[in-house]
């Protein structure tokens, strides 16, 4: 299509215009594609593989997406792989990847607010309603269809030396839990200010959750070993210690790469030669790797036993 001595500026208005209705055509079509790209690499967990802890991760990290556009994107993608006649409404240009994603948030509004899950005829129907309808209009008919107040985006504004500023909106009830914390915790914060207050209760939250937990039990698939009796006996706090310091993020490595997860969160003990194959509590065989990369470890050695 694109010869050496083509060049846009000469092109007259009319053909201009053609050749971009063809090119938007185009990208639509390859949205569809990725789409379609991204919930099967979802759907097989390829990137635990390449040692990333999430699909989000693996999309910004990655492939450069930018955090909107990678939940736009992954959003998307689910509600196709749910409702596969998505794909001609996004060829078509009936419905975009906002608009998918907005539908997808007011699911999980319904599913917190009054803990109801909608089924997928139910999507469908929200999704007809919103076609060909911009932004604004999209949001409105979600909310009124399932009775939403407001479906409110967070924002996130990052400034010049790395402090940002949160948008967010609450409802009744989330507020005045807030306050309910903000007045339990008066007596260890310097300022009643959110900023405190969020800091603190995000503090609390990171030091009951990193005190580390270790993985279940492991059996390999039933039968394997049966006449083999093996004992397993708790791994001591100071070797999780121990462990933590050594380690401090997820080990989990891709073979091809070397590139190491590094996940800090959900982080779990993982026995390395497991315990049902002879595997001991020793330092040398213990690390760290995030939930996620001990199940899959767990489910490629169920694989393989
Ligand atoms: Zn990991």
């Amino acid at each position: 299509m694109k010869d050496s001595n083509f060049n846009i500026a000469h092109l007259s208005n009319a053909d201009l215009l053609a050749r971009f209705g063809k090119l938007v055509q185009t990208e639509r079509k390859i949205t569809h594609l990725v789409l379609e790209c991204i919930a099967e690499i979802d759907t097989r967990k390829l990137y635990l593989e390449k040692a990333y802890p999430s699909l989000y991760e693996f999309m910004v990290q990655e492939f450069g997406y930018s955090s909107s556009a990678a939940l736009r994107r992954i959003e998307s993608a689910r509600l196709l792989r749910e409702v596969p006649e998505l794909s001609s409404k996004i060829e078509s240009g009936a419905l975009n990847l906002s608009q998918l994603s907005k539908v997808q948030q007011a699911v999980r509004a319904v599913q917190k607010i009054e803990d109801r899950k909608l089924d997928t005829n139910e999507k469908k129907e929200l999704l007809s309603r919103i076609e060909h309808t911009n932004q604004q209009q999209t949001e409105v008919i979600l909310c009124q269809a399932l009775s939403l107040p407001v479906l409110v985006e967070n924002k996130e504004k990052v400034h010049r030396d790395e402090s940002v500023t949160l948008t967010i909106t609450l409802n009744k009830d989330q507020m005045a839990i807030l306050k309910q914390a903000q007045d339990l915790i008066a007596h260890a914060v310097q300022e009643q200010n959110w900023t405190e207050t969020f800091t603190y209760l995000a503090k609390k939250e990171i030091q009951r959750r990193t005190h580390l937990k270790e993985s279940n039990p492991r059996t390999p698939a039933s039968g394997v070993i049966s006449s083999t009796s093996f004992e397993r006996k708790p791994v001591q706090t100071t070797v999780k210690k121990i462990i933590l310091n050594k380690n401090k993020c997820c080990q989990f490595k891709d073979r091809t790469t070397g590139k190491i997860c590094g996940s800090t969160r959900f982080l779990q003990i993982d026995h390395q030669q497991p315990i049902w194959a002879g595997g001991t509590n020793d330092v040398q065989n213990l690390q760290i790797l995030c939930a996620q990369h001990n199940q899959h470890k767990y489910r490629q050695e169920s694989f393989f036993a």
